[in-house]
């Protein structure tokens, strides 16, 4: 039979079959990002590669922002780079950032430049009245994050670290086991974070230098085990010792900067932990040496694909987790709300100053050839 006009529902009823508006239709529980209105613009500082590949794209995925501005001193990769993502020419800075205090598109900057260049940038957003997202290390040493600290005050703005692990769910997993209880008695921790530098490769070039980066593999990748298991453990340590090694090769890429440093760490709750980074090997990963599980987070703090394996006497466990990706989204929509709705800042300025304390003592024990005790803040004592 033709099922031509008037339709009928199973019930009989005349179905309507002119453009009709429905009521509401019942919202699920998902997510979903903010009207343009509500999003906080965000301009992005330097555009190299972390900031062009992952930066950037966050960005532009995240529920509560929206990509508003560049600066950068590259005039004509700045112009690709604002076309590449609709950025408009008349938000395109110079480091001088001269007129970004008068662009109202543009609430927070995401500075991602060699590490001593932060402080020039930081500084100079504040200055324009902009919240400020740092990358991690804060900087170079600890006495420019407290200036940018100053500066913070001073202006009356916000600074966050960008300290992505807080955001990646294995990581999260992981802290929420050891808040719990999930892993027993945990009196040892191991951490690991090792990346190959290439002296070919552009980004590498001021990692070498120690003037830019203040350091080498410990201060690069080496702070994700620091922050990572203070975070983990929920304490700072009490006293450490380290070493560093600069094996000489051709291209005299551990010229200036360590290739391996080790750190044996004491916490005031007696927990030993023993961490390295290098410049040589690819590996990330964190142990926390548990009497139920052990918990391994290998890798621990990759861009993607991180994983969480407890183990026992009775095999492996995998627990199911969300994608790594997450986290680089979620310390975006973290900040927002931060500056938006006020909420506490979970990886802030003072957590970066503490870990610069700290890399600093590391340094100084190296060097001494000795144990050195610290401060709760990280500090020499
Ligand atoms: P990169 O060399 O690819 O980018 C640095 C950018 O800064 C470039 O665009 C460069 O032009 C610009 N710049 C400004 N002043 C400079 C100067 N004086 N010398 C050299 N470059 C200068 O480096 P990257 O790997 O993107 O690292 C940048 C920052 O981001 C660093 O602080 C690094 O620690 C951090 N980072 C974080 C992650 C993470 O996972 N959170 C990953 C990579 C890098």
């Amino acid at each position: 039979m033709n099922d031509a006009p008037p339709y009928r529902d199973a019930g009989g009823s005349i179905l309507q079959v002119r453009a009709e508006g429905r009521p509401e239709p019942a919202l699920d529980d998902a997510e979903r990002p903010q009207p343009p209105s509500r999003r906080l613009g965000w301009a992005v500082c330097g555009l190299g590669h972390f900031a062009q590949n992952y930066a950037i794209p966050a960005i532009c995925r995240a529920n509560e922002a929206r990509l508003a501005g560049l600066i950068s001193g590259n005039p004509v990769k700045a112009k690709g780079v604002a076309a590449a993502w609709g950025v408009p020419d008349r938000s395109v800075y110079d480091y001088s950032m001269c007129g970004l205090a008068d662009d109202d598109t543009v609430d927070i900057v995401y500075v991602i430049t060699p590490n001593a260049i932060h402080e020039q940038n930081v500084v100079a957003a504040l200055e324009a009245g902009k919240h400020v997202l740092c990358e991690k290390p804060f900087a170079h040493d600890a006495a420019s994050a407290r200036r940018m600290m100053d500066a913070a005050r001073a202006a009356g703005r916000k600074v966050m670290i960008a300290y992505r692990a807080h955001f990646e769910p294995n990581n999260l997993a992981l802290r929420a086991m050891v808040r719990s209880g999930d892993l027993g008695e945990v009196w040892y921790a191991t951490s690991d974070h090792h990346r190959p530098i290439d002296p070919e490769a552009e980004r590498d070039q001021w990692r070498m230098k120690r003037a830019l980066s203040g350091g080498g593999s410990m201060m690069d990748i080496g702070i994700y085990a620091l922050n990572g298991l203070i975070w983990l453990l929920d304490e700072v340590p009490r006293t450490l010792v380290a070493t560093t090694f600069s094996p000489e090769t051709a291209d005299g890429r551990f010229d200036e900067v360590e290739a391996i440093a080790q750190v044996q760490l004491v916490f005031p709750s007696g927990r030993r932990a023993s961490i390295s980074s290098g410049y040589v090997a690819s590996k990330k990963r964190i142990d926390l040496w548990g009497s139920r599980p052990v918990a391994v987070l290998d890798p621990a703090t990759a861009y993607r694909g991180n994983r969480l394996v407890l183990t026992t006497q009775d095999g492996d466990q995998f627990p199911a987790s969300a994608p790594s990706e997450q986290q680089f989204v979620g310390q975006v929509d973290h900040f927002s709300r931060a500056v938006r709705d006020g909420i506490d800042i979970l990886t802030p300025a003072e957590m970066g100053l503490r870990d610069m304390n700290l890399l600093e003592a590391i340094y100084a024990s190296a060097s001494r050839g000795e144990w050195v005790a610290l401060n709760e803040d990280g500090s020499l004592r």
